[in-house]
């Protein structure tokens, strides 16, 4: 074990979706922690420039890049300005989301199209950009946000939760196929967590009852899924691989 176990220096940490919510949070965890750190934004940019501000007024190294995860064209060219500027992208973390809060019979196929291009295409474009170099380095660790919908189901959410489900197995399959080659590929599985997403969901007397459903009285912050990831992306945890690290406060439906 290195003597700093939850040190990223000298990695260089990509988090999807990072210019708000969960993903904001991750980069400035993994930031603080050492690594130099991109965060990628769809259409939060003023939001994606003051955290830029931020962390680099902290003496982080951070750099902001635009890109709809769900085009490949957008992956690449977000990845090869990475490889320009750093070089190869070693830690992941695809943390961009959409919701959908619809009966299955009112969904649209474009609504079901864009839950699972942004939720579920997006991460296999965005890994299989960064997975050649942690191949050719023999290291790597990807972090894939899910959620606990995706391990239960979800009545009202069964596309979101479907794209969910989708990333589990993504990631339980990445992590054999790509575990001889010293890359580790985890899920967390968070459930509420106090984000825009949530808020536009829930109204507020409906997150109290969720709260008051959950053992540990509260919902998850951002702060709770960043902590995870942290660890996940750490040297201590070099031997976990394929788990789906459940996040809900001892939540059980
Ligand atoms: P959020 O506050 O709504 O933020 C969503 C993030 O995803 C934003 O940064 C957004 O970027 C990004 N995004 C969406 N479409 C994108 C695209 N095509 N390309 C690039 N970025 C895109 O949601 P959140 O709560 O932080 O959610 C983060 C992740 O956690 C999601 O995967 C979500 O499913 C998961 N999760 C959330 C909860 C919860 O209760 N909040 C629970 C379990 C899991 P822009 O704003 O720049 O467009």
């Amino acid at each position: 074990m290195t003597a700093e176990p939850y040190s990223l220096k000298r990695h260089i940490c990509l988090i999807t979706g990072a210019g708000r919510g969960i993903g904001a949070e991750v980069a400035r965890v993994v930031a603080a922690a050492g690594a130099s750190t991109v965060i990628n934004y769809h259409t939060s940019e003023r939001e994606a420039l003051q955290l830029l501000e931020d962390l680099t007024a902290r003496g982080c190294q951070v750099m902001a890049v635009k890109a709809d995860i769900s085009k490949s064209r957008d992956v690449e060219a977000m990845f090869a300005g990475i490889q320009a500027e750093w070089g190869p992208v070693d830690l992941l973390v695809n943390n961009a989301g959409v919701s959908l809060k619809r009966l299955l019979t009112e969904t649209s196929e474009a609504e079901w199209q864009q839950v699972m291009d942004t939720n579920l295409k997006g991460a296999f474009l965005c890994s299989r950009q960064a997975l050649p170099a942690m191949v050719r380095n023999r290291f790597g660790r990807i972090v894939n946000i899910a959620s606990v919908w995706g391990l239960r189901g979800a009545s009202c959410e069964a596309v979101y939760a479907a794209s969910k489900g989708g990333l589990i197995a993504l990631t339980r399959s990445l992590a054999a196929e790509m575990g001889p080659s010293g890359i580790c590929v985890n899920a967390v599985a968070p459930g509420p967590v106090q984000t825009d997403m949530l808020n536009q969901e829930l109204d507020h007397d409906e997150i109290t009852a969720l709260a008051a459903d959950i053992p540990l009285g509260r919902l998850a912050t951002p702060g709770d899924v960043a902590a995870t990831c942290l660890f996940l992306l750490s040297p201590a945890a070099g031997y976990v691989n394929g788990q789906v690290v459940g996040l809900d406060g001892g939540w059980k439906v």
